[in-house]
């Protein structure tokens, strides 16, 4: 909280993004702030393509006290960064800055999403476990790091383009908090993955366009969560080949839920609860899907 003329005023974040009227981050942080007593005033903001380090500096300087950063500029935003957390060093893209006088704090809060979301929301440990990681864009990247923290047994990172892939691996190898367990991490082609994983989690953007990036239906078992980064009123065209293949299936919601959580906690200090968050975004997901 601020004071202005010794009333007070809450201090102030934005989701910075074009497009970004279709974000969901002020209603979920609206509500962050309610659970938690912290008054913040939290809104869009629309930063021309040409124009994000200027939105950004404009509006620290009006008085903005931090921003979470979406598509197309977590790049833009790593580059503006004037320190980062080790998460976002290892993603190599930011979706959360911290205005901190002179320094622009950068993190990466969306693989620490993803983990809170299958380890405390879908109660399925990662320590141990076989995983396999679809993609190596810039949502698999954040992945990375979160992910080997929790100590799997076994990564593998499967994209289409096995460069990119290759890349990732060779970015855990030389990540110094991870030796001697970077070795678990290899890359491979769709069509090369075999044996049966306990997590696979898909962080492609092939759900957009209701595509299935082409691994063995063989990858899955009966006790496999199938995780989709993207989400929607219904299940997108990865989880239901997954489900078919008797696995288990969740979306990316609580992904959304989580990473905003974490970015509301480097801010505040408070990490706020999440349940009564998800369940209210997922029944207006589908209340939106019924009177559509
Ligand atoms: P990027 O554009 O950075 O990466 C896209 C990835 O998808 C690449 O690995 C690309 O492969 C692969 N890909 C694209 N099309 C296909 C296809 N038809 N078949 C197989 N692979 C394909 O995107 P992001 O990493 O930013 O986002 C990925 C997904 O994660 C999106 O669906 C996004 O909505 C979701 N997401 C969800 C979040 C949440 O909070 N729930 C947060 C962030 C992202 P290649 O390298 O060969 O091009």
């Amino acid at each position: 909280m601020s004071t202005l003329n010794g009333t007070a005023t809450a201090d102030r974040y934005v989701v910075i993004g074009n497009p970004i009227a279709h974000s969901k981050s002020p209603a979920i942080h609206a509500h962050f702030s309610l659970l938690t007593a912290q008054l913040i005033d939290y809104q869009r903001l629309l930063a021309p393509l040409d124009g994000f380090a200027q939105t950004v500096l404009s509006f620290r300087d009006s008085g903005g006290k931090g921003a979470n950063v979406t598509v197309p500029f977590k790049l833009e935003a790593f580059a503006l960064a004037t320190q980062l957390t080790p998460r976002a060093q290892a993603a190599g893209a930011v979706n959360t800055l911290k205005f901190e006088g002179a320094v622009i704090l950068g993190d990466n809060t969306d693989g620490q999403g993803l983990v809170a979301d299958i380890v405390r929301n879908a109660r399925v440990t990662l320590q141990g476990k076989r995983v396999l990681l679809l993609g190596a864009g810039g949502a698999a990247r954040g992945a990375l790091l979160p992910l080997l923290e929790q100590q799997p047994a076994q990564l593998v990172i499967a994209n289409r383009t096995v460069a990119r892939a290759e890349e990732l691996v060779l970015l855990a190898h030389q990540y110094e908090p991870l030796a001697g367990i970077a070795s678990i991490v290899t890359s491979s082609a769709f069509s090369d993955v075999n044996g049966e994983f306990d997590i696979v989690i898909n962080a492609t953007s092939a759900s957009l366009h209701d595509d299935v990036p082409p691994v063995s239906s063989g990858i899955f078992t009966a006790n496999t969560l199938a995780y989709d980064m993207m989400y929607g009123a219904a299940p997108t065209a990865f989880l239901r080949f997954a489900a078919s293949h008797e696995a288990q299936i969740r979306d990316g919601l609580g992904m959304l839920v989580e990473q905003a959580a974490v970015a509301f906690a480097l801010w505040r200090g408070v990490l706020p609860e999440t349940a009564s968050v998800l369940a209210e975004l997922r029944s207006a997901l589908m209340a939106a899907a019924r009177s559509s």
